[in-house]
């Protein structure tokens, strides 16, 4: 396993890390927790809103917590039920510190305000100083916002998404983020799962997990990469991409973007931070059908056969939407989703 100094933590933190989002899909999460360790695996990155994660990991640790860096998160933003996330996270996890807690997708200006005047940060930082946080970071889906919160608070880590569709933090962040010292993660390398072989294969393209994973990695800035785990094999993937990490050069970089260009940037990660919808639609799932569908319309009748039989097979069709716009307050992407989905139902009804 490879190593990088984690900004101005000092940590030498593993080139990859395990992203917490699927651990109640790990059929035995002590025995991946082990193997990890064995590969040199150091950090874990996890969240109060992902299920169970926090308690899994929590238990899945016992006896090992200290050979780990672990990282947890607070999208909340009440105020009081931030501050109860954060000391139910120290309960789950079962831990007397937490490595690094971040305030979580703070992705629009307002996001911004909320938690920098409402007390988030402060109270952050006073538990740092109370010893139930080391380090402070912050997640963040847009980078403008990311640009002016780096400019008006002091952090120590930053997470972004950077991977074959998303390349803008290398002009907009990174060398920021440097001048600052700060930790640098990746999340989304595999842009919620379509830069892997079976999700590309339902748009038609060809791309490696391992391929996104050494372009995530082929950046000098990027510290530390979390594609979320489920299994052992995507263990192992992981593993074996941290082993050979490379700095790769510009031409490297745009040759291994060539493929995922079709896909251009903005489309549904599948990400889920949409839901819930009071109509009981599958955002994720109705709006990359509409990815899809925004793809190959008019260029590919096979493709648009197919999104056919999946929406009519969709449990809840789009035209269940009553448009109340819940969801575009929470979508790191700013998609249009009710309009979307319109679209989706007219076209493929
Ligand atoms: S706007 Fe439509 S899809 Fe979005 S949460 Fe409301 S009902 Fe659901
Ligand atoms: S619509 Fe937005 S929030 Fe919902 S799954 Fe897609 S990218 Fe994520």
């Amino acid at each position: 396993m490879q190593y990088s100094r984690f900004g101005r933590t000092d940590f030498m933190i593993s080139a990859v890390g395990i992203g917490g989002l699927y651990a109640n899909r790990v059929s035995n999460l002590p025995g991946l927790i082990t193997e990890a360790l064995d590969a040199g695996i150091n950090t874990i990155d996890t969240a109060s809103t992902y299920g169970l994660s926090e308690e899994l990991f929590g238990e899945a640790l016992v006896g090992c917590r200290d050979r780990f860096l672990v990282a947890t998160k607070s999208i909340h933003r009440d105020f009081n039920v931030f501050c109860q996330t954060v000391y139910q996270s120290l309960q789950r996890l079962q831990m007397e510190y937490i490595d690094l807690y971040y305030l979580h997708d703070i992705s629009t200006p307002a996001d911004w305000k909320l938690v920098r005047d409402g007390g988030h940060y402060d109270f952050l930082k006073h538990r740092q100083k109370q010893g139930d946080i080391r380090w402070i970071g912050v997640s963040v889906h847009d980078l403008d916002t990311a640009e002016l919160i780096l400019s008006e608070r002091d952090f120590d880590v930053i997470m972004l998404a950077y991977n074959l569709t998303e390349r803008e933090p290398e002009v907009r962040i990174f060398d920021l983020a440097a001048s600052l010292d700060l930790g640098v993660v990746v999340m989304k390398p595999f842009a919620g799962g379509v830069l892997t072989e079976t999700r590309s294969q339902a748009y038609g393209l060809d791309i490696r997990a391992a391929d996104a994973l050494r372009f995530s990695l082929g950046h000098p800035a990027v510290h530390t990469v979390i594609p979320g785990i489920s299994s052992l094999q995507e263990l192992r993937t992981a593993v074996a991409c941290g082993n050979q990490r490379e700095i790769l050069d510009m031409p490297t970089r745009d040759q291994l973007c060539q493929t995922a260009a079709f896909l251009g940037g903005v489309f549904c990660k599948g990400c889920g931070y949409c839901l819930p919808c009071p109509a009981g639609v599958d955002i994720p799932l109705l709006m990359q059908m509409h990815s899809r569908f925004r793809l190959y319309d008019q260029r590919n009748w096979q493709q648009v056969f197919q999104l056919r039989s999946d929406y009519e097979a969709a449990s809840v069709s789009g035209d269940a939407c009553v448009g109340c716009g819940e969801c575009l307050k929470r979508c790191p992407y700013r998609l249009s989703i009710p309009d979307s989905l319109a679209e989706l139902h007219q076209r493929l009804s």
